[in-house]
């Protein structure tokens, strides 16, 4: 067996973590009788403590409650969802977590998510920041493989380029940096629609990869056969897409679909790296490698620290340095197919 191969299942089941780990459970904050009766309180008189808030002066449909029409809620707060309810939920769940710190109990839940600080309506300010990192370091991988292909590279007699996978790359460039905004932005704010978001291009970059596995792995050029191989798996993602978002949200569905698809990720990887000798194995090895500790990370599952970064965002953050690495990858592996066809050529 080659001994990178294990590194490589540790770099695809850690691709899965992004899609495993968003949805959480457990509820015990939020079933606090402290708790909902603070809720409760605060959604009669707008007030948590001495903290007191706008939006409960306004109904959930933006009319204010007094009945002036001028008083009604701006736009951009409707779209932020700062009701009362919201308000409410979060400003007793600091006041509980506050109350149980001093009695030195450990932060529990609420509604199935660790208690974050928001920064200016932020909900998860560590993980924007660094989703928006990782938009970065993949739009910084796919310009530079950009100038690489189109101006450093000579191209043919057809002006393509003599790398056979240019245009397959540019997608996944493109798909995963849209993969990174909507991660940013359901870091910021988590409702239903943007939760969706995240999770479908996330369903979407997963089955894209491995269609690019298989072309890649089996040397596929053939306009035709690429079409065939990437017909049924674009169907079942489209169709998997689609059940999610309009029909059923399934967590367990979504796993199962996403374990599958990234072992048969991890094995096409896995036997092309034993079999093919590509001269920059090892860095898949340290990408591998990183992503198993990042995998470690995940499984922690601890509280925010601070109440800013927590493991899901520490995870973010390992992912920055490898899809650098990745994206070397890819721009070494144009190199060499690039200089295969120039010595086949002379
Ligand atoms: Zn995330």
């Amino acid at each position: 067996m080659n001994p990178m191969a294990p590194f490589h299942s540790l770099l695809l089941l850690s691709a899965l973590s992004f899609l495993l780990f968003h949805p959480l459970a457990a509820t015990d904050g939020a079933a606090d009788p402290l708790y909902i009766d603070c809720v409760e309180q605060c959604e009669k008189t707008g007030c948590v403590g001495d903290r007191c808030f706008q939006h409960c002066k306004f109904s959930s449909d933006g009319k204010p409650i007094d009945g002036h029409w001028y008083m009604r809620e701006p736009l951009y707060m409707s779209w932020k969802q700062w009701d009362c309810r919201t308000d409410c939920r979060y400003n007793c769940m600091l006041s509980r977590e506050e109350e149980r710190t001093k009695h030195g109990a450990q932060p529990v839940k609420y509604h199935g998510k660790w208690p974050f600080k928001r920064v200016s309506g932020i909900q998860e300010p560590v993980a924007v920041a660094l989703s928006a990192l990782n938009l970065a370091i993949q739009f910084h991988g796919w310009v530079s493989f950009f100038i690489l292909m189109y101006y450093n590279f000579p191209s043919r007699p057809d002006k393509k380029t003599y790398y056979e996978y240019t245009g397959l790359w540019h997608i996944y460039g493109i798909l995963s940096m849209n993969s990174w905004l909507w991660s940013a932005v359901f870091h910021s704010r988590h409702v239903e629609l943007t939760e969706k978001l995240d999770c479908s291009s996330a369903v979407v970059l997963l089955g894209y990869t491995l269609i690019l596995s298989i072309l890649r792995a089996f040397n596929v050029k053939d306009e035709a056969t690429r079409v065939m191989i990437s017909a049924p798996l674009i169907a079942f993602v489209t169709t998997h897409t689609l059940y999610l978002n309009f029909y059923e949200f399934s967590y367990d569905l979504n796993t199962k679909v996403c374990v599958t698809m990234a072992v048969c990720q991890l094995l096409i990887w896995a036997i092309w790296a034993g079999v093919s000798g590509h001269p920059s194995r090892w860095k898949l090895f340290v990408i591998g490698a990183g992503e198993g500790l990042a995998m470690v990370l995940q499984t922690f599952d601890f509280p925010p620290y601070k109440g800013y970064v927590d493991a899901h965002a520490l995870w973010h953050a390992t992912t920055i340095p490898l899809a650098f690495l990745w994206w070397s990858f890819i721009m070494d592996d144009a190199e060499f197919r690039t200089s295969y066809h120039l010595k086949k050529v002379k």
